[in-house]
């Protein structure tokens, strides 16, 4: 889709797509809400596509100060991402309303000795001058290299690589999971790490960014040389302050080592928008419209500052954020939103004992388009592994002993009807080799996931890896003080660390690895990287053994 094709369907499916959140009964609010929403995202109202487009020659100062990054790769095509941004901390990233135009080159070698690919694309003002490139027409199984131009100045080069072939055999595949990086909690000294590791891809399960405030000390990382400007302390709300929030994790030298390293496989959770929020109903008692307006700014500044594909590109409010990967006929990624269609947390949210509001089958957490979607896909599936990168804990947590115990009802846990649905869906089907990935709750866990999670004798019908976070939480402790009471009440628990770090997973036909490493704290920067545990769960015979 060309801009000028998403700018002429604006008004039309923006309005239907904001009458079929908030129901019919609130439509008389839409004029209003849909005049707001047109102004929040900035289109086309800013009037700048007819602006001329800026010689790039005219930028005198470095505007590759974001990084690169690739993301979502195809056997024959990856998305490649920058922004020009010479002045990242400023609402205008330093430059004016006009598009500019950036050269972009693609090759088999990191000196460009070998190219493969270049063109030119527009940096639009529209999209905060972000840039992306779906290069196409790439050999499969491939690593490149790439780096964009603007005028007189060059990017840093970034890493990249194509999927195998559809249907081949590929001998393995090493993908990380990462998740959770509070700027304010510390320094992401694990994405450090992490781009020094040996993997193929990385999958970021949410809360990319956090919305709170971030003080001139940037929290926990205390700086003593630099104090960050006055627009970053206060709750992000609108697309500037997302955008300015994406602008800030992005100067993140580590964070922009990872992506320059690795192509990644995003999905959002809450705190890219707001924390908690299900669909259109917001944490606090804010009306859906309003909420919707905020959703839509998120939605936008999260796809213009990630190696996304147009597809994704959000209409408004709405966004297709789940979608399916393959790696030759090793992997299935099923990669997941489970925010945008859930349904409203049971009791209030927090931690509750199940009852009969959780328990309403009509409650989903995935919507029934995308479950259907995710259903069907494994139906399909001719995969030897069906991993399913996603947000929030996937299998039971029972919280204390009692038969009847308190769990989260934000995570699956909240929703068992759906994750009942979930897992027969994946019997009937028949699939394959089920890998859960999750993140959220800032601690790494490794479960089996059981048929029936009350009965430790079930069938083991997959394993779940979470990742924990990247700094969320700040430094951590390897175990919480109810260890004994958390590990008795969860039998199908088999590895719980609290601290900071990424989760790194191998498959082979024959079995998947899973390490996961930690670092011992992120409140200053420079901490070594450790493997605080292995398991291996073979193909075949589900259930995870340390190792
Ligand atoms: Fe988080
Ligand atoms: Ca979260």
């Amino acid at each position: 889709m060309t801009i000028t094709q998403y700018r002429s369907q604006w008004q039309g499916p923006e309005l239907r797509a904001a009458a079929r959140h908030l129901g019919r009964r609130r439509f008389l609010t839409l004029t209003a809400a849909a005049a707001a929403l047109a102004f929040a995202v900035d289109l086309p109202a800013a009037g700048a596509a007819a602006a001329a487009t800026l010689d790039a020659a005219r930028i005198d100062v470095f505007p590759f100060t974001l990084g690169v990054a690739s993301g979502d790769p195809l056997p024959d095509s990856v998305v490649l991402w920058t922004r020009l941004a010479p002045a990242p901390y400023q609402p205008d990233g330093g430059l004016p309303a006009q598009p500019v135009d950036v050269d972009w080159e693609m090759a088999q070698d990191e000196s460009f000795a070998v190219p493969v690919a270049q063109g030119t694309a527009t940096a639009h003002p529209e999209f905060h001058h972000t840039v992306h490139v779906e290069v196409q027409g790439l050999d499969a199984g491939r690593v490149y290299y790439y780096r964009f131009r603007a005028g007189a100045w060059l990017s840093p080069t970034g890493r990249t690589r194509t999927a195998p072939a559809a249907g081949a055999a590929a001998p393995a595949l090493t993908f990380a999971a990462v998740s959770c990086q509070a700027y304010t909690d510390g320094y992401f000294t694990a994405h450090r790490h992490l781009s020094e590791d040996d993997v193929d891809l990385v999958f970021h399960l949410g809360d990319y960014i956090y919305e709170y405030a971030v003080d001139a000390a940037g929290g926990a990382r205390k700086y003593t040389d630099r104090a960050l400007p006055a627009l970053f302390d206060h709750e992000t709300g609108t697309l500037e302050d997302y955008r300015l929030r994406y602008a800030l994790y992005r100067t993140d030298a580590d964070l922009q080592a990872a992506h320059a390293m690795h192509p990644f496989v995003v999905t959002w959770d809450d705190h890219e928008t707001e924390n908690n929020y299900a669909g259109s109903i917001p944490e606090n008692a804010v009306p859906p419209d309003q909420f919707l307006i905020r959703r839509a700014a998120a939605y936008r500044a999260y796809w213009e500052n990630q190696p996304l594909r147009m597809p994704q590109l959000p209409v408004g409010p709405d966004a297709q954020l789940y979608r399916r990967l393959f790696w030759g006929r090793l992997a299935q990624f099923d990669v997941l939103d489970t925010r945008q269609y859930r349904s409203d947390q049971a009791y209030g949210d927090g931690k509750h004992i199940p009852g009969p509001e959780s328990e309403d089958p009509a409650r989903t957490m995935t919507g029934a388009a995308q479950e259907a979607w995710l259903l069907d896909g494994w139906k399909a599936s001719t995969a030897r592994w069906n991993v399913v990168p996603q947000q929030v804990c996937f299998s039971q947590r029972k919280m204390d002993l009692n038969t009847v115990a308190e769990v989260s009802m934000d995570a699956w846990d909240g929703y068992p009807a759906s994750r009942r649905r979930v897992l027969d869906g994946a019997k009937a089907a028949g699939v394959e080799n089920l890998m859960v990935l999750s993140g959220d709750v800032h601690v790494a866990y490794a479960f089996d996931i059981k048929d029936d999670f009350d009965d430790p004798a079930s069938r083991t019908l997959g394993t779940e890896i979470v990742a924990t976070s990247i700094a969320s939480g700040q430094n951590g402790t390897e175990r919480p003080s109810n260890w004994a009471t958390y590990t008795t009440a969860n039998p199908h628990l088999k590895f719980y660390d609290g601290r900071r770090g990424y989760v790194t997973v191998s498959l082979t036909d024959a079995r998947a690895r899973a390490d996961f490493k930690t670092v011992p704290y992120v409140t200053t920067p420079g901490a070594p990287l450790s493997t605080a545990a292995s398991f291996v769960t073979e193909a075949g015979a589900p259930g995870l053994r340390r190792v």
